[in-house]
Protein backbone atom coordinates (compact mmCIF):
# COMPACT_ATOMS: atom_id res chain seq x y z
CA UNK A 1 0.00 0.00 0.00
CA UNK A 2 1.19 3.37 -0.55
CA UNK A 3 -0.13 5.66 2.36
CA UNK A 4 0.77 10.05 0.85
CA UNK A 5 0.63 12.04 4.62
CA UNK A 6 -1.17 15.69 4.43
CA UNK A 7 1.38 17.88 5.73
CA UNK A 8 -0.78 21.05 4.86
CA UNK A 9 -1.05 23.46 7.65
CA UNK A 10 -4.47 24.64 7.71
CA UNK A 11 -7.67 22.76 6.96
CA UNK A 12 -8.52 24.33 3.51
CA UNK A 13 -5.39 23.37 1.82
CA UNK A 14 -5.25 19.26 3.81
CA UNK A 15 -8.80 19.24 2.18
CA UNK A 16 -7.73 20.30 -1.09
CA UNK A 17 -3.92 17.40 -0.76
CA UNK A 18 -6.83 14.77 0.86
CA UNK A 19 -9.03 15.37 -2.65
CA UNK A 20 -6.02 15.49 -4.95
CA UNK A 21 -4.19 12.50 -2.77
CA UNK A 22 -7.21 10.28 -2.93
CA UNK A 23 -7.14 9.56 -6.17
CA UNK A 24 -4.12 7.96 -6.24
CA UNK A 25 -3.38 6.57 -3.09
CA UNK A 26 -4.34 3.47 -0.80
CA UNK A 27 -3.99 5.44 2.33
CA UNK A 28 -3.66 9.21 3.48
CA UNK A 29 -1.95 10.11 6.59
CA UNK A 30 -3.21 13.12 8.76
CA UNK A 31 -0.58 15.39 9.88
CA UNK A 32 -2.80 16.74 12.32
CA UNK A 33 0.29 18.29 14.03
CA UNK A 34 0.81 20.56 10.48
CA UNK A 35 -2.20 22.35 11.13
CA UNK A 36 -3.11 25.34 12.82
CA UNK A 37 -6.99 25.67 12.42
CA UNK A 38 -7.54 21.80 12.64
CA UNK A 39 -10.65 20.40 12.78
CA UNK A 40 -10.87 17.01 12.70
CA UNK A 41 -13.92 15.99 11.71
CA UNK A 42 -14.35 17.50 8.81
CA UNK A 43 -11.09 16.90 7.75
CA UNK A 44 -11.85 13.05 8.23
CA UNK A 45 -15.48 14.08 6.13
CA UNK A 46 -13.05 14.63 3.16
CA UNK A 47 -11.39 11.27 3.62
CA UNK A 48 -12.92 8.85 1.12
CA UNK A 49 -9.46 6.22 1.28
CA UNK A 50 -8.41 4.95 4.80
CA UNK A 51 -6.63 7.26 7.35
CA UNK A 52 -4.19 6.95 9.54
CA UNK A 53 -4.17 9.86 12.04
CA UNK A 54 -0.86 11.14 13.59
CA UNK A 55 -0.22 13.64 16.00
CA UNK A 56 3.88 13.82 15.92
CA UNK A 57 5.95 15.58 18.74
CA UNK A 58 8.94 17.74 18.18
CA UNK A 59 10.89 15.60 19.98
CA UNK A 60 9.71 12.49 17.31
CA UNK A 61 10.35 15.70 14.42
CA UNK A 62 6.86 16.34 14.01
CA UNK A 63 5.27 19.90 14.65
CA UNK A 64 3.04 19.62 18.07
CA UNK A 65 4.40 22.17 20.44
CA UNK A 66 1.22 21.35 22.52
CA UNK A 67 1.58 19.51 26.11
CA UNK A 68 1.46 15.93 25.84
CA UNK A 69 -1.94 15.87 27.19
CA UNK A 70 -3.70 17.85 24.66
CA UNK A 71 -1.06 15.66 21.83
CA UNK A 72 -2.61 12.62 23.01
CA UNK A 73 -6.30 13.54 23.43
CA UNK A 74 -6.54 14.25 19.57
CA UNK A 75 -5.54 10.81 19.38
CA UNK A 76 -8.11 9.67 21.73
CA UNK A 77 -10.66 12.10 19.58
CA UNK A 78 -9.49 9.97 16.11
CA UNK A 79 -10.15 6.81 17.95
CA UNK A 80 -13.58 8.12 18.85
CA UNK A 81 -13.82 9.37 15.73
CA UNK A 82 -13.34 5.55 14.53
CA UNK A 83 -10.04 6.16 12.30
CA UNK A 84 -8.19 3.23 10.29
CA UNK A 85 -5.40 3.83 11.97
CA UNK A 86 -3.58 6.00 14.56
CA UNK A 87 0.06 6.19 14.74
CA UNK A 88 1.54 6.60 18.36
CA UNK A 89 5.00 6.82 19.51
CA UNK A 90 7.13 4.15 20.90
CA UNK A 91 7.24 6.23 24.32
CA UNK A 92 3.55 6.98 24.66
CA UNK A 93 1.77 3.55 23.25
CA UNK A 94 0.66 2.83 27.01
CA UNK A 95 -1.30 6.22 26.88
CA UNK A 96 -3.90 5.07 24.11
CA UNK A 97 -5.43 1.54 24.80
CA UNK A 98 -8.42 0.51 23.94
CA UNK A 99 -8.49 1.63 20.58
CA UNK A 100 -11.96 -0.69 19.27
CA UNK A 101 -12.49 -0.38 15.47
CA UNK A 102 -8.85 1.71 14.89
CA UNK A 103 -5.56 -0.03 14.57
CA UNK A 104 -2.34 1.31 16.66
CA UNK A 105 0.72 1.72 15.00
CA UNK A 106 3.62 2.24 17.36
CA UNK A 107 6.30 3.99 15.88
CA UNK A 108 10.37 4.17 16.61
CA UNK A 109 12.22 6.75 14.40
CA UNK A 110 15.87 7.49 14.49
CA UNK A 111 16.78 10.94 12.94
CA UNK A 112 20.65 9.89 13.34
CA UNK A 113 21.64 6.14 12.14
CA UNK A 114 20.21 2.76 11.51
CA UNK A 115 20.88 1.03 14.36
CA UNK A 116 22.80 -2.04 14.46
CA UNK A 117 19.93 -4.23 16.64
CA UNK A 118 16.97 -3.46 14.85
CA UNK A 119 15.63 -6.78 15.78
CA UNK A 120 16.09 -6.01 19.54
CA UNK A 121 13.57 -2.83 18.77
CA UNK A 122 11.31 -4.28 16.91
CA UNK A 123 11.27 -6.67 19.77
CA UNK A 124 10.42 -4.34 22.22
CA UNK A 125 8.13 -2.56 20.27
CA UNK A 126 6.11 -5.78 19.92
CA UNK A 127 5.60 -6.03 23.51
CA UNK A 128 3.30 -2.72 23.86
CA UNK A 129 0.74 -4.38 21.93
CA UNK A 130 0.05 -2.12 19.04
CA UNK A 131 -1.73 -3.60 15.63
CA UNK A 132 1.52 -2.48 13.42
CA UNK A 133 4.95 -1.56 14.60
CA UNK A 134 7.24 1.02 12.10
CA UNK A 135 10.38 1.56 12.63
CA UNK A 136 12.28 4.31 10.49
CA UNK A 137 16.02 4.84 11.08
CA UNK A 138 18.14 7.39 9.07
CA UNK A 139 20.67 5.89 6.44
CA UNK A 140 24.13 6.76 6.39
CA UNK A 141 25.22 4.78 3.78
CA UNK A 142 23.29 2.71 0.91
CA UNK A 143 24.33 -0.74 3.20
CA UNK A 144 21.87 0.64 5.86
CA UNK A 145 19.31 -0.39 3.49
CA UNK A 146 19.89 -4.24 3.84
CA UNK A 147 19.44 -3.80 7.32
CA UNK A 148 15.87 -2.73 6.80
CA UNK A 149 15.33 -5.99 4.58
CA UNK A 150 17.34 -8.54 7.17
CA UNK A 151 14.65 -6.93 9.59
CA UNK A 152 11.45 -7.35 7.37
CA UNK A 153 12.52 -11.24 6.68
CA UNK A 154 12.55 -12.25 10.80
CA UNK A 155 9.21 -10.20 11.35
CA UNK A 156 5.78 -11.98 12.50
CA UNK A 157 3.61 -9.26 12.50
CA UNK A 158 2.78 -6.53 9.80
CA UNK A 159 5.36 -4.15 10.11
CA UNK A 160 6.37 -0.77 8.02
CA UNK A 161 10.02 -0.26 8.05
CA UNK A 162 12.51 1.77 5.44
CA UNK A 163 15.36 4.50 5.81
CA UNK A 164 14.95 8.01 5.55
CA UNK A 165 17.71 10.11 3.70
CA UNK A 166 18.62 9.97 -0.15
CA UNK A 167 20.48 6.60 0.66
CA UNK A 168 17.51 5.12 1.92
CA UNK A 169 15.47 6.03 -1.25
CA UNK A 170 15.67 2.22 -2.44
CA UNK A 171 13.76 1.00 0.69
CA UNK A 172 10.94 2.88 0.01
CA UNK A 173 10.89 2.09 -3.50
CA UNK A 174 11.45 -1.43 -2.25
CA UNK A 175 9.05 -1.73 0.02
CA UNK A 176 6.87 -4.74 -1.32
CA UNK A 177 9.67 -6.80 -2.21
CA UNK A 178 11.94 -5.87 1.25
CA UNK A 179 8.32 -6.75 3.01
CA UNK A 180 6.68 -3.36 4.50
CA UNK A 181 3.24 -3.18 5.53
CA UNK A 182 3.68 -0.07 3.59
CA UNK A 183 5.67 2.91 2.07
CA UNK A 184 4.77 6.78 2.45
CA UNK A 185 5.24 8.92 -0.35
CA UNK A 186 4.68 12.95 -1.35
CA UNK A 187 1.88 13.97 -2.73
CA UNK A 188 4.34 16.00 -4.84
CA UNK A 189 8.04 16.90 -4.67
CA UNK A 190 7.94 19.62 -2.69
CA UNK A 191 5.60 18.17 -0.12
CA UNK A 192 7.95 15.93 1.51
CA UNK A 193 7.30 15.16 5.35
CA UNK A 194 10.38 13.54 5.81
CA UNK A 195 14.16 13.41 4.07
CA UNK A 196 14.17 10.96 1.16
CA UNK A 197 10.48 10.55 0.56
CA UNK A 198 10.18 10.00 -3.32
CA UNK A 199 6.77 11.46 -4.77
CA UNK A 200 3.80 8.85 -5.44
CA UNK A 201 4.22 9.95 -8.91
CA UNK A 202 7.07 8.72 -9.15
CA UNK A 203 6.72 5.60 -7.59
CA UNK A 204 3.65 4.72 -9.58
CA UNK A 205 5.23 6.02 -12.89
CA UNK A 206 8.99 5.63 -12.96
CA UNK A 207 8.77 2.73 -10.83
CA UNK A 208 5.59 1.06 -11.97
CA UNK A 209 5.63 -0.12 -7.95
CA UNK A 210 1.84 -1.84 -8.72
CA UNK A 211 3.57 -4.64 -10.10
CA UNK A 212 5.81 -5.20 -7.63
CA UNK A 213 6.05 -8.20 -5.23
CA UNK A 214 8.00 -10.41 -2.83
CA UNK A 215 9.22 -12.15 -6.39
CA UNK A 216 10.04 -8.97 -8.23
CA UNK A 217 13.78 -9.72 -9.12
CA UNK A 218 16.12 -6.59 -8.22
CA UNK A 219 18.34 -4.35 -11.02
CA UNK A 220 19.83 -1.21 -10.24
CA UNK A 221 22.74 1.58 -11.16
CA UNK A 222 25.63 1.90 -9.20
CA UNK A 223 27.04 5.35 -8.93
CA UNK A 224 27.43 8.34 -7.01
CA UNK A 225 25.39 10.89 -7.84
CA UNK A 226 22.52 8.73 -9.16
CA UNK A 227 19.35 10.94 -8.47
CA UNK A 228 19.21 12.52 -11.90
CA UNK A 229 19.97 9.54 -13.91
CA UNK A 230 17.51 8.61 -16.90
CA UNK A 231 18.39 5.03 -16.32
CA UNK A 232 15.66 3.88 -13.72
CA UNK A 233 12.96 5.60 -16.34
CA UNK A 234 14.60 3.86 -19.42
CA UNK A 235 14.83 0.14 -17.83
CA UNK A 236 11.83 -0.25 -15.88
CA UNK A 237 9.81 1.12 -18.74
CA UNK A 238 11.13 -1.70 -20.93
CA UNK A 239 10.39 -4.59 -17.98
CA UNK A 240 6.95 -3.17 -18.03
CA UNK A 241 6.38 -3.16 -21.90
CA UNK A 242 8.26 -6.66 -22.04
CA UNK A 243 6.55 -8.75 -19.66
CA UNK A 244 9.78 -8.86 -17.05
CA UNK A 245 8.62 -9.23 -13.27
CA UNK A 246 11.92 -6.81 -12.44
CA UNK A 247 12.50 -3.20 -11.10
CA UNK A 248 15.42 -1.34 -11.33
CA UNK A 249 16.94 1.49 -8.63
CA UNK A 250 19.32 4.03 -8.35
CA UNK A 251 22.05 2.97 -5.92
CA UNK A 252 24.14 5.70 -4.32
CA UNK A 253 27.36 4.36 -3.46
CA UNK A 254 30.28 5.29 -1.77
CA UNK A 255 32.39 2.21 -0.66
CA UNK A 256 32.08 -0.12 -3.78
CA UNK A 257 33.04 -3.17 -1.88
CA UNK A 258 31.40 -3.11 1.09
CA UNK A 259 28.06 -2.48 -1.34
CA UNK A 260 28.87 -5.67 -4.03
CA UNK A 261 29.51 -7.75 -0.28
CA UNK A 262 26.33 -6.33 1.49
CA UNK A 263 24.00 -6.82 -1.26
CA UNK A 264 24.70 -10.12 -2.44
CA UNK A 265 22.30 -11.36 0.13
CA UNK A 266 19.65 -9.72 -1.54
CA UNK A 267 20.27 -11.70 -4.71
CA UNK A 268 20.51 -8.61 -7.62
CA UNK A 269 20.07 -9.83 -10.73
CA UNK A 270 22.04 -7.21 -12.47
CA UNK A 271 23.67 -3.37 -12.55
CA UNK A 272 24.98 -0.78 -14.57
CA UNK A 273 27.91 1.35 -13.00
CA UNK A 274 28.68 4.39 -13.57
CA UNK A 275 31.25 7.14 -12.52
CA UNK A 276 33.30 6.62 -10.15
CA UNK A 277 32.44 2.99 -9.87
CA UNK A 278 33.57 1.48 -13.75
CA UNK A 279 37.31 1.22 -12.44
CA UNK A 280 37.00 0.29 -8.66
CA UNK A 281 34.19 -2.44 -9.14
CA UNK A 282 36.44 -4.71 -11.26
CA UNK A 283 38.08 -6.04 -7.56
CA UNK A 284 35.00 -7.17 -6.43
CA UNK A 285 33.60 -9.18 -9.33
CA UNK A 286 34.04 -12.85 -9.75
CA UNK A 287 34.62 -12.66 -13.74
CA UNK A 288 35.27 -9.95 -16.04
CA UNK A 289 34.16 -10.27 -19.83
CA UNK A 290 37.39 -10.09 -22.00
CA UNK A 291 36.99 -6.67 -23.95
CA UNK A 292 35.98 -5.39 -20.04
CA UNK A 293 39.00 -6.53 -19.06
CA UNK A 294 40.44 -5.06 -21.98
CA UNK A 295 39.25 -1.39 -21.52
CA UNK A 296 39.72 -1.66 -17.73
CA UNK A 297 36.28 -0.35 -17.09
CA UNK A 298 33.31 -2.22 -16.21
CA UNK A 299 29.43 -0.55 -16.67
CA UNK A 300 27.12 -3.85 -16.69
CA UNK A 301 27.34 -6.15 -14.13
CA UNK A 302 25.33 -9.80 -14.74
CA UNK A 303 24.16 -12.26 -11.71
CA UNK A 304 24.96 -15.61 -13.40
CA UNK A 305 23.69 -17.80 -10.66
CA UNK A 306 25.32 -16.17 -7.86
CA UNK A 307 28.15 -14.93 -9.48
CA UNK A 308 29.11 -11.31 -10.76
CA UNK A 309 29.85 -11.13 -14.51
CA UNK A 310 31.36 -7.43 -15.56
CA UNK A 311 30.96 -5.88 -19.01
CA UNK A 312 31.39 -3.22 -21.31
CA UNK A 313 28.63 -2.05 -23.45
CA UNK A 314 30.28 1.13 -23.91
CA UNK A 315 32.33 0.00 -26.51
CA UNK A 316 30.21 -2.08 -28.39
CA UNK A 317 27.60 0.95 -28.60
CA UNK A 318 29.99 3.39 -29.90
CA UNK A 319 31.19 1.03 -32.91
CA UNK A 320 27.69 0.16 -33.48
CA UNK A 321 26.87 4.01 -33.90
CA UNK A 322 30.08 4.60 -36.42
CA UNK A 323 28.93 1.82 -38.15
CA UNK A 324 25.59 2.72 -38.66
CA UNK A 325 26.17 5.98 -39.86
CA UNK A 326 29.51 5.05 -41.85
CA UNK A 327 26.69 2.93 -43.67
CA UNK A 328 24.48 5.27 -43.98
CA UNK A 329 27.10 7.70 -45.68
CA UNK A 330 27.98 4.84 -48.52
CA UNK A 331 31.39 5.75 -47.73
CA UNK A 332 32.29 2.36 -46.64
CA UNK A 333 34.20 -0.39 -48.84
CA UNK A 334 32.18 -3.06 -47.23
CA UNK A 335 28.91 -2.18 -45.33
CA UNK A 336 29.50 -2.13 -41.93
CA UNK A 337 33.29 -2.50 -41.92
CA UNK A 338 35.19 0.10 -39.87
CA UNK A 339 38.33 -1.46 -41.42
CA UNK A 340 41.24 0.98 -42.19
CA UNK A 341 39.04 3.70 -41.32
CA UNK A 342 40.82 6.97 -40.46
CA UNK A 343 39.58 8.08 -36.74
CA UNK A 344 40.76 10.64 -34.79
CA UNK A 345 39.99 10.26 -31.05
CA UNK A 346 39.83 12.92 -29.00
CA UNK A 347 39.95 12.04 -25.20
CA UNK A 348 41.56 9.08 -23.36
CA UNK A 349 39.18 8.93 -20.18
CA UNK A 350 36.51 6.06 -19.68
CA UNK A 351 34.62 6.43 -22.82
CA UNK A 352 37.51 7.48 -25.25
CA UNK A 353 38.89 3.88 -24.15
CA UNK A 354 36.28 1.72 -24.69
CA UNK A 355 36.08 3.49 -27.96
CA UNK A 356 39.62 3.28 -28.89
CA UNK A 357 39.78 -0.44 -28.21
CA UNK A 358 36.18 -1.41 -30.21
CA UNK A 359 37.97 0.33 -32.55
CA UNK A 360 40.84 -1.09 -33.00
CA UNK A 361 39.11 -4.48 -33.31
CA UNK A 362 37.32 -3.07 -36.34
CA UNK A 363 40.91 -2.74 -37.75
CA UNK A 364 40.29 0.87 -37.78
CA UNK A 365 43.54 3.55 -37.56
CA UNK A 366 43.60 5.12 -34.97
CA UNK A 367 44.67 8.58 -33.54
CA UNK A 368 44.58 9.72 -30.44
CA UNK A 369 44.50 13.52 -29.17
CA UNK A 370 44.21 14.44 -25.58
CA UNK A 371 45.08 17.11 -23.23
CA UNK A 372 47.10 15.60 -20.85
CA UNK A 373 49.29 14.19 -23.64
CA UNK A 374 50.89 11.12 -21.65
CA UNK A 375 47.93 10.06 -21.21
CA UNK A 376 47.14 9.91 -25.00
CA UNK A 377 50.34 8.13 -24.88
CA UNK A 378 49.27 5.76 -22.69
CA UNK A 379 46.50 4.52 -24.18
CA UNK A 380 48.10 4.36 -27.58
CA UNK A 381 50.14 2.55 -25.94
CA UNK A 382 47.73 -0.11 -25.03
CA UNK A 383 45.73 -0.06 -27.94
CA UNK A 384 48.30 -0.16 -30.45
CA UNK A 385 47.92 3.29 -31.84
CA UNK A 386 48.78 6.65 -33.01
CA UNK A 387 48.88 9.72 -30.84
CA UNK A 388 49.55 13.46 -31.24
CA UNK A 389 49.90 16.55 -29.37
CA UNK A 390 46.61 18.84 -29.76
CA UNK A 391 48.88 21.43 -31.43
CA UNK A 392 49.18 18.89 -34.23
CA UNK A 393 45.94 19.69 -35.34
CA UNK A 394 46.56 21.63 -38.47
CA UNK A 395 47.45 17.91 -40.30
CA UNK A 396 44.27 16.74 -39.14
CA UNK A 397 43.86 13.76 -41.66
CA UNK A 398 40.42 11.80 -40.61
CA UNK A 399 37.59 9.94 -42.09
CA UNK A 400 36.04 10.00 -38.90
CA UNK A 401 36.17 12.48 -35.91
CA UNK A 402 35.13 11.40 -32.25
CA UNK A 403 34.61 13.63 -29.42
CA UNK A 404 35.21 11.99 -26.14
CA UNK A 405 35.97 14.61 -23.64
CA UNK A 406 33.67 16.77 -21.89
CA UNK A 407 34.17 19.71 -24.01
CA UNK A 408 30.58 21.11 -25.10
CA UNK A 409 28.94 19.53 -22.56
CA UNK A 410 25.90 21.52 -20.28
CA UNK A 411 26.98 24.00 -19.32
CA UNK A 412 29.46 24.87 -21.01
CA UNK A 413 27.50 24.03 -24.49
CA UNK A 414 29.46 26.77 -26.62
CA UNK A 415 32.52 25.01 -26.22
CA UNK A 416 34.04 22.66 -29.04
CA UNK A 417 37.26 20.68 -28.88
CA UNK A 418 37.93 21.18 -32.44
CA UNK A 419 37.98 24.32 -34.06
CA UNK A 420 35.51 24.55 -37.03
CA UNK A 421 38.17 25.42 -39.93
CA UNK A 422 39.69 21.97 -38.99
CA UNK A 423 36.63 19.92 -40.39
CA UNK A 424 35.87 18.64 -43.84
CA UNK A 425 32.89 17.74 -45.51
CA UNK A 426 33.66 14.32 -46.05
CA UNK A 427 34.16 13.66 -42.35
CA UNK A 428 32.23 11.84 -40.15
CA UNK A 429 31.68 13.88 -36.75
CA UNK A 430 30.49 11.91 -33.92
CA UNK A 431 30.45 13.49 -30.13
CA UNK A 432 29.63 11.24 -27.50
CA UNK A 433 28.33 14.70 -25.94
CA UNK A 434 24.38 14.15 -25.33
CA UNK A 435 23.47 16.63 -23.20
CA UNK A 436 22.87 19.29 -25.48
CA UNK A 437 21.58 16.65 -27.90
CA UNK A 438 23.35 18.68 -30.82
CA UNK A 439 26.53 19.88 -29.39
CA UNK A 440 28.34 23.29 -31.01
CA UNK A 441 30.65 20.72 -32.94
CA UNK A 442 28.16 18.99 -34.44
CA UNK A 443 26.57 22.20 -35.30
CA UNK A 444 29.69 23.62 -36.83
CA UNK A 445 30.12 19.81 -38.76
CA UNK A 446 26.78 20.01 -40.08
CA UNK A 447 27.01 23.64 -41.67
CA UNK A 448 29.95 21.96 -43.67
CA UNK A 449 27.94 19.20 -44.89
CA UNK A 450 29.36 16.19 -42.82
CA UNK A 451 27.24 13.07 -41.15
CA UNK A 452 27.26 13.79 -37.72
CA UNK A 453 25.86 11.73 -34.55
CA UNK A 454 25.02 12.66 -31.31
CA UNK A 455 25.74 10.89 -27.79
CA UNK A 456 22.38 10.03 -27.11
CA UNK A 457 22.85 7.20 -30.12
CA UNK A 458 25.33 5.82 -28.08
CA UNK A 459 23.54 6.10 -24.78
CA UNK A 460 20.68 4.01 -26.61
CA UNK A 461 23.22 1.75 -27.89
CA UNK A 462 24.87 0.76 -24.42
CA UNK A 463 21.67 0.69 -22.92
CA UNK A 464 19.92 -1.41 -25.04
CA UNK A 465 22.78 -3.67 -24.58
CA UNK A 466 22.77 -3.74 -21.05
CA UNK A 467 19.44 -4.78 -21.12
CA UNK A 468 19.81 -7.39 -23.75
CA UNK A 469 22.93 -8.99 -21.37
CA UNK A 470 20.28 -9.09 -18.60
CA UNK A 471 17.12 -10.46 -20.33
CA UNK A 472 18.04 -12.44 -23.18
CA UNK A 473 16.13 -9.92 -25.14
CA UNK A 474 16.65 -6.80 -27.71
CA UNK A 475 14.64 -3.99 -26.77
CA UNK A 476 13.41 -1.94 -28.92
CA UNK A 477 15.79 1.29 -29.89
CA UNK A 478 13.44 3.99 -30.36
CA UNK A 479 11.78 3.21 -27.43
CA UNK A 480 15.00 3.91 -25.60
CA UNK A 481 15.50 6.95 -27.50
CA UNK A 482 11.82 8.12 -26.74
CA UNK A 483 11.72 7.95 -23.27
CA UNK A 484 15.68 9.62 -22.96
CA UNK A 485 14.63 12.11 -25.15
CA UNK A 486 11.72 13.23 -22.49
CA UNK A 487 13.55 13.11 -19.72
CA UNK A 488 17.15 14.61 -20.86
CA UNK A 489 15.61 17.32 -23.01
CA UNK A 490 12.15 17.79 -21.41
CA UNK A 491 12.35 16.96 -17.79
CA UNK A 492 9.40 14.96 -18.02
P1 LIG B 1 36.63 11.04 -18.10
O1 LIG B 1 37.13 9.67 -17.92
O2 LIG B 1 36.61 11.98 -16.93
O3 LIG B 1 37.47 11.74 -19.28
C1 LIG B 1 37.27 13.08 -19.60
C2 LIG B 1 38.03 13.38 -20.89
O4 LIG B 1 37.71 14.73 -21.26
C3 LIG B 1 39.53 13.32 -20.72
O5 LIG B 1 40.12 12.91 -21.92
C4 LIG B 1 39.88 14.79 -20.42
O6 LIG B 1 41.20 15.14 -20.78
C5 LIG B 1 38.92 15.48 -21.36
N1 LIG B 1 38.66 16.86 -20.98
C6 LIG B 1 37.92 17.27 -19.92
N2 LIG B 1 37.88 18.62 -19.91
C7 LIG B 1 38.62 19.05 -20.97
C8 LIG B 1 38.95 20.33 -21.48
N3 LIG B 1 38.49 21.44 -20.91
N4 LIG B 1 39.72 20.40 -22.59
C9 LIG B 1 40.15 19.27 -23.21
N5 LIG B 1 39.88 18.02 -22.77
C10 LIG B 1 39.12 17.92 -21.65
O7 LIG B 1 35.12 11.04 -18.63
P2 LIG B 1 34.42 9.95 -19.56
O8 LIG B 1 33.68 8.99 -18.71
O9 LIG B 1 35.41 9.44 -20.54
O10 LIG B 1 33.32 10.84 -20.29
C11 LIG B 1 33.68 11.76 -21.30
C12 LIG B 1 32.43 12.33 -21.92
O11 LIG B 1 31.75 11.30 -22.62
C13 LIG B 1 31.40 12.82 -20.90
O12 LIG B 1 31.62 14.13 -20.56
C14 LIG B 1 30.06 12.61 -21.59
O13 LIG B 1 29.67 13.79 -22.22
C15 LIG B 1 30.36 11.56 -22.61
N6 LIG B 1 29.67 10.29 -22.28
C16 LIG B 1 28.81 9.82 -23.19
C17 LIG B 1 28.17 8.63 -22.98
C18 LIG B 1 27.19 8.15 -23.98
O14 LIG B 1 26.63 7.06 -23.80
N7 LIG B 1 26.98 8.87 -25.03
C19 LIG B 1 28.41 7.89 -21.82
C20 LIG B 1 29.30 8.40 -20.89
C21 LIG B 1 29.93 9.60 -21.15
P3 LIG B 1 42.41 15.00 -19.72
O15 LIG B 1 42.85 13.58 -19.77
O16 LIG B 1 43.40 15.95 -20.25
O17 LIG B 1 41.84 15.40 -18.38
Amino acid sequence: MICVPIIADNLEDALKDIAEASEVADIVELRIDYIKDLNLKRLLKGCIKPVIVTNRPVREGGKFTGSEEDRISLLKLAVELQVDYIDVEHDSIQKVNNTGKTKRIVSYHNFDKTPDDLTGIFQRLKQSGADIIKIVPYANGITDNVKIYQLLQQVDMPTISFCMGEYGIISRILYKKFGSYLTFASLQSGKESAPGQVSIHELLNTYHVRRQDKHTSIYGLIGNPVSHSISPAIHNTLFKEMGFHNIYVPFKVDTIGNFIREFRGLDIKGYSVTIPHKESVMGHLDGIDQIAKKIGAVNTIVNRDGRLIGFNTDCEAAVRVLEDINNVSGMAAKAGSLQGKKVTLFGAGGVARAIAFGLKEREAQITIFNRNYERAQSLACEVDCFYRKFSDLPALEADIVVNATSVGMFPSVHETPIDKNYLKPNMIVFDTVYNPPETRLLRDAKSLGCRTVGGLSMFVHQAAAQYKLWTGQMPSLELIEKIAYKKLYHGE
